[in-house]
């Protein structure tokens, strides 16, 4: 799906670098791939890190998703039109969309001066997809609402992770809805068979749900891989490490990233408190109401207004730039870091 954003991308790039008009005519050659130096031949040169303020040692959003329906049933629901007012609000702040495992992984391909936000959603019920009589995701659905933001704000990529459980959006095995997903560039990610309590089912249920939940979508999905699980509930196995790997019966599941919930925003993975296994989400949610100190709509001012050190890009995935003021990556990237 890549190949598919590069010209996206190099049109926003273009267009934040006349903003800044600071771009460099260095090559950007760096440790990048011949595939990468064939894509960066038409995009422009990397931005100055303290042109654009650079921190990709910074915070980054991981927002978290349940209902989104015309009368909430609880503080997990939000309505379409609050779902909208969201998505306008991240993608006028500069917010980028990137799937779960390219977070997980690290892999954080946005323009210079951009700043990632990771939005997931758990429980694939029918208001976050579904397949319309033309082929288009359903316009009410999550779905539908952020590929109809995206349209009108071409910088915000329309991609997301499904954290899905049996028969997602109402679709036997997700043999229909699975595909579209994936074919439009979103990540299918395991959020158990069942949405079992992995702490309370004991380790043989837990690798059993989590292994037949893979199994359903490899069934949908030949040959992907399953990045990335969300707990149900929040909910670690015993041992908190079989979340992350396991097998039962002829199944072995590998996460790169596995997703709680709650309550503040997600370390960069270049960060040395960087953990995969335990990766902190945020319940979207309004400015008042119950626990809205952790919710979504606090969280984004403090991450605006630098209460919280934000993730920005540079516009290098090659390189990790960050402020001397700042925190240093973890030695893994020392020879990929660049302070100024
Ligand atoms: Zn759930």
């Amino acid at each position: 799906m890549h190949h598919r954003l590069v010209p996206t991308i190099a049109t926003l790039a273009a267009v934040l670098l006349a903003g800044t008009a600071c771009g460099s005519d260095d090559s950007p050659s760096k440790g990048a791939s011949s595939a990468g130096d064939a894509k960066r031949a038409a995009a422009p040169a990397p931005a100055d890190p303290a042109a654009v303020g650079a921190d990709e040692t910074g915070a980054v959003p991981v927002l978290m998703y349940h209902q989104v329906i015309p009368s909430p049933k609880g503080v997990y629901d939000r309505t379409p039109e609050d779902f909208r007012a969201e998505l306008e609000r991240l993608a006028r702040e500069g917010y980028v969309p990137i799937t779960a495992a390219d977070y997980a992984t690290g892999h954080i391909d946005i323009p210079a001066g951009a700043h990632p936000v990771v939005l997931t959603f758990d429980d694939s019920s029918k208001s976050q997809f579904g397949i319309g009589p033309d082929g288009n995701a359903a316009p009410n659905t999550a779905v539908g609402i952020l590929l109809d933001v995206a349209r009108t704000h071409p910088a915000f990529r329309p991609v997301a992770t499904m954290f899905v459980n049996a028969d997602p959006f109402g679709d036997p095995g997700g043999r229909k809805t699975l595909p579209w997903l994936r074919d439009h560039g979103f990540e299918v990610g395991n959020h158990t068979r069942d949405h079992a309590n992995l702490r309370s089912a004991g380790p043989d249920v837990a690798a059993r749900q989590i292994a037949e939940q893979q199994a359903m979508i490899l069934a949908a999905l030949p040959g992907a891989t399953v990045a990335t699980l969300a707990l149900p509930f929040g909910a670690e196995p015993r041992p908190a490490t079989l979340a992350a790997k396991g097998t039962s019966g002829t199944v072995t599941y590998e996460h790169r990233g596995v997703f709680l919930v709650g309550s503040n925003p997600a370390p960069s993975p270049f960060a040395p408190t960087f953990d995969p296994g335990a990766v902190p989400r945020i319940r979207s949610a309004p400015a008042t109401g119950e626990d809205a100190q952790f919710g979504s709509t606090t969280w984004l001012d403090k991450l605006a207004d630098g209460r919280v050190r934000r993730y920005t890009s540079d516009g290098d995935p090659t390189m990790i730039a960050y402020p001397r003021s700042g925190t240093a990556p973890a030695a893994a990237y020392t020879s990929r870091s660049r302070a100024y």
